[in-house]
């Protein structure tokens, strides 16, 4: 596997002539990497030639600084872990090589979908995430561009991103992974002690019921019955759960929307949000 840190370089070895007409998948990662990411990876195996991925923590997504430093950090391992998933190419810039001086970002509308949720509650969280993956699209020009619906909005942001701007990449959406018990992997799951590991599973049962109960009638009912669950459950504080339509992200307006519902919850100091299709 390739390690490159600076675009340049990079570029230099997608630009080979040998490389000519292949298909370039690209999996935007922040490391700490996982089997969640792993299933990015391997999809990009399957319908690219060359598979890159970035590491590249993005200051500009975080709103707290103190989130930033305490991220998860391993180079080395997720080198391995990439190598061993057959990644063609791993790209690990510095954040000066990603923002260089002078750098101008272009303003996208996103119609509303960065408004509600991760958007409301991290202010400045979706300007982050469209100034990197532009910078990175525009840089790497992959056919396609792999992300997990764990970040749902995320996704929908980048569909939108990409429609304004035309970059002509392919957004591949591919399914949240999620330990044995229930809980969606994430890089954050590494800060969580055992105890916290434990106590976490109550965001996917608590998901899980709300899919087993929620008709387009009870929203207000199953709304109440999440809250009054994470309030009596002392360690973890909820800091949103909406059911919203998941093509617009907006409140649902008939039955025939399909429905998401999205949570995010405080544990031990650590942010944790995962989603559910309730259809
Ligand atoms: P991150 O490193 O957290 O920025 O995530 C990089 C990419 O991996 C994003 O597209 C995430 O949605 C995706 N991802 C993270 N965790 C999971 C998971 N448990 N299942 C599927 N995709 C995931």
């Amino acid at each position: 596997m390739l390690v490159y840190r600076t675009f340049s370089d990079l570029r230099k070895y997608l630009d080979q002539k040998d490389l000519f007409g292949k298909t370039i998948g690209f999996v935007p990662t922040m490391g700490a990497l996982h089997k969640g990411h792993m299933s990015l990876v391997q999809k990009s195996n399957q319908l690219c030639d060359i598979s890159v991925t970035s590491i590249f923590v993005n200051p500009a997504q975080f709103n707290k600084v103190e989130d930033l430093k305490k991220y998860p950090r391993n180079e080395e391992v997720d080198i391995q872990m990439l190598e061993v998933n057959q990644c063609d190419v791993v790209f690990i810039p510095e954040v000066d090589e990603v923002y260089p001086e002078g750098l101008v970002s272009p303003k996208v509308d996103l119609k509303g979908i960065d408004l509600r949720m991760e958007g409301k509650h991290r202010p400045g969280h979706f300007d982050g995430v469209v100034q990197v993956v532009g910078r990175f699209f525009d840089q790497i020009r992959p056919q396609k561009a792999f992300f997990g619906e764990k970040d749902f909005q995320q996704v929908s942001v980048i569909e939108q991103m990409e429609r304004v701007l035309n970059y002509k990449v392919e957004i591949v959406r591919c399914a949240i992974v999620r330990e044995d018990s229930g809980l969606a992997m994430s890089s954050r799951n590494k800060r969580l002690s055992d105890v916290g590991l434990t106590q976490a599973v109550l965001i996917s049962e608590q998901l899980q019921w709300v899919k087993n109960n929620f008709n387009f009638s009870n929203g207000n009912e199953i709304q109440r019955a999440l809250e009054k669950a994470f309030k009596t459950d002392a360690a973890m504080e909820l800091e949103y759960f909406e059911i919203v339509d998941e093509v617009n992200l907006q409140p649902l307006k008939s039955t025939n929307n399909k429905a998401r519902a999205f949570m995010a919850v405080e544990l031990e100091g650590i942010r944790l949000i995962d989603n559910i299709a309730l259809y």
